[in-house]
């Protein structure tokens, strides 16, 4: 008997990474009757002082809204803290363009919430301590992956745990897709995100904001009491002072660079910074392992869609393994992965690229660009029914969704 097997433990399903992402795969496959084990390096946050926001905030879409109700975390979400906007703008600071999207137009209640991460993460890790089939092994640390006939991975304790199928779900700078000899295509963007709660002079109107600069956007996403969470994407040099600020100082040139949107900025909490850039993953997709989430994609938060795409990657994986088992067919085989890998690359492709020259268009100065782009908000948002097709895509209300995102919530 060789080493390999005297394999302490065998699951269906391994995640590496109990992020947002990853713990909803879990939950999604657990609850469909799946064997999952959750591996995840740190302990999510229990506990918060009530009035503190996490700097860590996601715009989450409807789509993903449905995916979370349909794991039965909403609620627990909701009773600990979620901000609906009704209503969104978007200008560029080089001219006039200006586009307004509203939930009243589209006969809804709103247009999406903004979430702390910790939140989601949070009430998404309760859920999977209370299901069956689920071991969650935290802190945990992987140290070697094997890709053969019998996939499996290692941990830093020696324990050697195997599976039909593993996910990387370990973010952006994955380990596993490293470890699985996945290249990633991709750039610095040359920006650096500030993100901090701050409070504005006036009340933000339950209205996402963002200014797009020369030196990259900046955003005021509302929270229901009244602060606003904002990202603020700069070049590393501009970032590297403002940081450097002192708060006065950093309100100020806050409010220079809201051009005023809320009034003065009255108050700023901690601040953190994260360096931005693009990456794609060549393959989602090898006999036995799957990439989902930051792991086989990163993405300017620009359009705010990181997490949004990660739970329609989770989604999509789920339906794929529930029904390949339903047919009897292998989870791990590589035909089984292949309709994950056909729907989700080319749909997360498609935001990537638009996103990249979205954030190109409006880093510009070249008066020609600068015109046709101010007439292009000015035109979109004069468009009317193009204009909605827009929005209903981008909120998750149209387009190809698995069904775990399909659910049409009652209520808001
Ligand atoms: C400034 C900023 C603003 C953003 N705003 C938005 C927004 O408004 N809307 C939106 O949709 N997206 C937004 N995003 C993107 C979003 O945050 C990410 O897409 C999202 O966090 C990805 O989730 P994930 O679960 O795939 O990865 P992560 O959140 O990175 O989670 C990975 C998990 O894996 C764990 N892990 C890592 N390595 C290992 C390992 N080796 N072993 C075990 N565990 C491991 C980590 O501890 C972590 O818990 C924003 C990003 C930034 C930087």
């Amino acid at each position: 008997m060789t080493d390999r097997e005297t394999t302490l433990e065998y699951f269906d399903i391994i995640v590496v990474g109990g992020g947002m992402v990853g713990s909803a795969l879990a939950c999604a496959t657990a609850e469909a009757g799946f064997n999952v084990c959750v591996l995840e390096m740190r302990e999510p946050q229990q506990n918060w002082p009530k009035d503190e926001v996490d700097l860590r905030v996601s715009a989450l879409t409807r789509a993903s809204q449905c995916v979370l109700e349909n794991l039965g975390v909403w609620e627990q979400m909701q009773a600990l803290r979620i901000s609906p906007y009704t209503d969104m703008e978007v200008w560029d600071a080089g001219g006039s363009g200006r586009i307004h999207f509203s939930a009243a137009e589209l006969g809804e209640v709103n247009l999406g919430h903004i979430v702390e991460n910790r939140v989601t993460q949070l009430t998404l890790w309760q859920r999977l301590e209370s299901l069956q089939g689920v071991t969650l092994r935290c802190p945990a640390r992987v140290t070697q992956l094997l890709l053969d006939d019998k996939p499996g991975v290692i941990l830093d304790d020696g324990t050697h745990l195997q599976a039909r199928l593993i996910v990387a779900a370990d973010g952006r700078d994955s380990q596993i897709r490293e470890m699985a000899g996945i290249g990633t295509k991709g750039w610095d963007y040359d920006q650096h995100a500030i993100v901090a709660t701050i409070t504005p002079q006036q009340h933000h109107g339950y209205t996402a904001r963002q200014r797009f600069m020369k030196t990259g956007p900046l955003a005021f996403l509302p929270i229901d009491d009244g602060r606003c969470s904002i990202v603020w994407s700069t070049s590393p040099q501009e970032a590297e002072a403002l940081m450097a600020m002192d708060d006065k100082a950093f309100s100020h040139a806050l409010t220079l660079a809201s051009d005023h949107m809320l009034g003065e900025i009255d108050a700023v909490g901690p601040r953190g910074v994260f360096p931005l850039r693009l990456g794609h993953a060549e393959i989602y997709i090898r006999p036995g392992l799957a990439l989902i989430g930051d792991a086989a994609h990163a993405i300017h938060p620009l359009a705010g869609q990181g997490v949004n795409l990660g739970f329609l990657d989770a989604a999509t994986l789920a339906e794929t393994v529930i029904d390949a088992k339903s047919i009897g067919r292998p989870i791990g085989a590589f035909a089984t992965l292949r309709r994950y890998e056909r729907t989700r690359k080319g749909a997360n492709m498609g935001m990537l690229a638009a996103m990249d020259a979205f954030k190109r268009t409006f880093s510009n100065e070249i008066p020609p660009l600068q015109m046709i782009r101010n007439l292009g908000l000015t035109l979109a948002d004069r468009s009317g029914p193009l204009k909605h097709l827009m929005v209903r895509r981008a909120m998750g209300l149209s387009g190809e969704l698995p069904d775990l995102a399909r659910h049409r919530p009652v209520g808001n």
